[in-house]
């Protein structure tokens, strides 16, 4: 040590030789009631040539089946390399059974009548399902609006207008809306600092549900396994997208209902394990009226 003051340039130095420690410890929540909820993993944005891989291994891992949505400009534009590496990705992604859906072409806010035409939301949904039809998926297929833009209830007018008009065209190619319920915000830099409770938190919130990731952030694989143990740990169940594909498709037309209510009758049930044998158990003519005092509010 020679005693010497450090500059602001030194301190800058040494701060990036100790990057700021971004992993996160497996947490858990326990739901009032000792509830537990389907949960199902959705990933937006991506392919990414260098995400998406890790987020393949780390599912393939833990045995879970999630829904990718892709952006299908991404399978048109770049370096050639990528493109070939993307293509590769979604083939992986069939053959370990996930579901792959459209996160449209590029990602505009389609039902924002300030920036978009109903022209050029038309000919961007046209060239996502160009470029969807050329992945040979079985229709009909599930499609994210990007920002949820195109299903959320608008309280401009033009801009409801714009959203039915592009519920409309998604469905009349073969599409259905896919929605999240609980929002990781693995986008945000600040926010993503809040999980994994904010996650849980939203699991009990909202019953279970679809949760959102995006796999293009480095943040979002680094701290996928400690997501899922979290998940888990709280006595929570994932379940793939077939599982819960009416639910997905009615939510944007009907009232919301969480997914475990959807899956378990009118007043929701208790997940103690696998869905199929917890969704037949909620299912029977006892449990979905009064017979089920373990799981009736
Ligand atoms: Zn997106």
């Amino acid at each position: 040590m020679s005693g010497k003051a450090q500059s602001a340039d030194d301190i800058i130095a040494e701060l990036a030789k100790s990057p700021v420690d971004d992993s996160m410890k497996v947490d858990k929540k326990i739901c009032s009631g000792g509830k537990s909820y389907p949960v199902h993993l959705s990933f937006d944005d991506g392919p990414s040539p260098t995400i998406t891989p890790r987020v393949l291994d780390i599912l393939k891992k833990a045995n879970i089946k999630a829904t990718f949505f892709i952006s299908t400009e991404s399978l048109v534009k770049g370096k050639p390399k990528d493109i070939n590496a993307r293509k590769e990705l979604i083939e992986r992604m069939k053959r370990e059974g996930h579901t792959i859906g459209s996160h449209s072409y590029a990602h505009i806010e389609h039902a924002n009548s300030t920036t978009t035409s109903q022209q050029s939301m038309m000919e961007n949904l046209k060239k996502s399902f160009v470029e969807m039809d050329k992945l040979n998926l079985p229709k009909p297929l599930p499609f994210r609006f990007p920002y949820g833009s195109g299903w959320n209830v608008e309280s401009v007018p033009a801009n409801q207008k714009m959203a039915n008009f592009a519920m409309n065209a998604i469905k009349g190619a073969g599409y259905y809306p896919f929605h999240w319920d609980i929002d990781t915000k693995d986008w945000s830099k600040i926010k993503r600092k809040a999980l994994p409770v904010s996650a849980l938190e939203q699991i009990c919130s909202s019953k279970g549900g679809v949760m959102l990731m995006h796999d293009v952030h480095k943040w979002t694989a680094d701290n996928l396994p400690v997501l899922i143990e979290s998940v888990r740990q709280s006595g929570h169940t994932f379940v793939s997208e077939p599982e819960i594909r009416d639910y997905s498709e009615n939510r944007a037309s009907k009232p919301l209902v969480s997914l475990a209510d959807h899956l378990g009758g009118p007043q929701g049930c208790v997940y103690v394990g696998h869905l199929d044998r917890a969704g037949s158990k909620c299912n029977t003519g006892n449990n979905r009226n009064t017979g089920n005092t373990e799981g009736v509010q």
